[in-house]
């Protein structure tokens, strides 16, 4: 007899982003769903990748990460937040940010704890809350702004709060937070034993002059929080799965305890060229520039259809009211956009458990003009 699964995860279905990438293909539709380029990443950086696995360098790096990689990170974050990282016992290397996310959350919680986590949320942290056997407390950022009611907060907050989920710049709306934001979150913490993990996977994707707040900067929330990165993001490698997190010593020192059984080690070559490549600044300090002409060159081509932008202040992703078009829920309407009209996005109500459905689709820009030229195309027969 086959043993039957006890499912942990219930009421988990495929992830939004792989049901819209699928249907994308199957009704050959340009892709502005799932958050990846379309454009090449550098071919210097793939060299340096290539020149670390002829020269060898194909067994398994440190647990935590090639050393040097983590010094080159320690020496970036002084230089852009003037925070000293030890890189022996304050970084490791992941396999992306979300295994960044998950083993920080895996690493805290203990059945029936509370994470805090705002809706419209990135679709793997409730999941990953529960399958620890945590609760998620979902409150809700204020629409049309996606910014955080603070007040609400103070409210959610019960004895069994374990961590508080940020994420700026957000998916799926490109909010960021701002220092009063930091502020309010410092005077919500302060005297508890709430734990903080910060998604900052598009540090370097911000727009318009504002400052990136990152926990990285502010020593009282960095003393409770796991930072939590992407390579993919950075240097446009989505597919490299490669990440990194920071915390404390003392909580870096649990986090290595489950992330040595699950992992252990990441892919080796990678870790060379990127130890190599972070030397160039100049790499990640335009990136914000980059994608915001990309930004701002949907928002002029969408002028033509009866979509109206959302603000985005960074991430690869820009959030499109279609009240002007259609009465259709979000995810109707992304789906016959995909089939009918050739284009896929993300329907926004994707990233909530709580039923919403304010008629926004979220459609990734970190793609070649061409790209965006060609969808639009499409859009304006809507
Ligand atoms: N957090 C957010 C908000 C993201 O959008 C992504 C992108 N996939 C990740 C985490 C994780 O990135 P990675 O592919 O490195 O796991
Ligand atoms: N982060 C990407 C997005 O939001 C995709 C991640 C994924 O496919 N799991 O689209």
């Amino acid at each position: 007899m086959q043993p039957l699964i006890n499912s942990k995860l219930p009421n988990v279905g495929t992830t939004i982003f792989t049901v819209m990438s699928s249907l994308a293909v199957e009704h050959n539709a340009i892709n502005l769903g799932q958050g990846f380029p379309d454009y090449e990443m550098s071919s210097e950086l793939t060299a340096l990748v290539n020149q670390a696995m002829q020269k060898g360098y194909n067994q398994y790096v440190h647990m935590n990460g090639l050393p040097l990689l983590r010094e080159r990170l320690s020496e970036k974050v002084e230089q852009l937040y003037q925070t000293k990282i030890n890189p022996d016992t304050e970084i490791t290397i992941t396999p992306g940010g979300t295994y960044a996310i998950y083993t920080a959350l895996t690493t805290i919680i203990q059945p029936g704890d509370e994470v805090i986590v705002f809706e419209p949320a990135y679709d793997s942290y409730i999941p990953n809350i529960e399958i620890n056997g945590g609760v998620p407390v979902l409150i809700p950022l204020n629409y049309p702004s996606y910014s955080i009611d603070w007040d609400l907060v103070k409210q959610k907050i019960t004895g069994k709060t374990k961590a508080i989920i940020i994420n700026s710049p957000h998916n799926p709306t490109g909010s960021v937070l701002s220092k009063n934001d930091i502020e309010q979150l410092k005077a919500l913490v302060k005297h508890t034993g709430i734990f903080i993990i910060s998604d900052e996977v598009y540090e370097h994707l911000i727009f318009d002059d504002k400052q990136h707040e990152s926990i990285l900067k502010y020593p009282e929330l960095l003393e409770r929080s796991f930072v939590c990165f992407s390579f993919g993001k950075v240097y446009h490698c989505t597919g490299w799965k490669l990440g990194y997190c920071i915390a404390p010593a003392p909580l870096m020192k649990e986090f290595r305890k489950v992330h040595q059984f699950n992992c252990f080690t990441c892919n080796s070559p990678m870790q060379f060229a990127l130890a190599e490549f972070l030397q160039q600044k100049e790499n990640y300090l335009q990136l914000g520039n980059f994608l915001q002409k990309k930004r701002d060159y949907l928002i002029e081509l969408m002028k033509q259809t009866k979509f109206t932008p959302l603000p985005s202040f960074g991430s690869y992703f820009q959030l499109y009211s279609y009240t002007n078009i259609s009465n259709e829920s979000e995810k109707e309407f992304a789906i016959r956009l995909t089939k009918d009209f050739g284009v896929a996005t993300i329907p926004a109500s994707a990233f909530y458990k709580t039923e919403t459905d304010n008629k926004v689709l979220r459609f990734c820009f970190s793609k070649k003009e061409s790209t965006l030229e060609c969808a639009v195309n499409r859009l304006i027969k809507l």
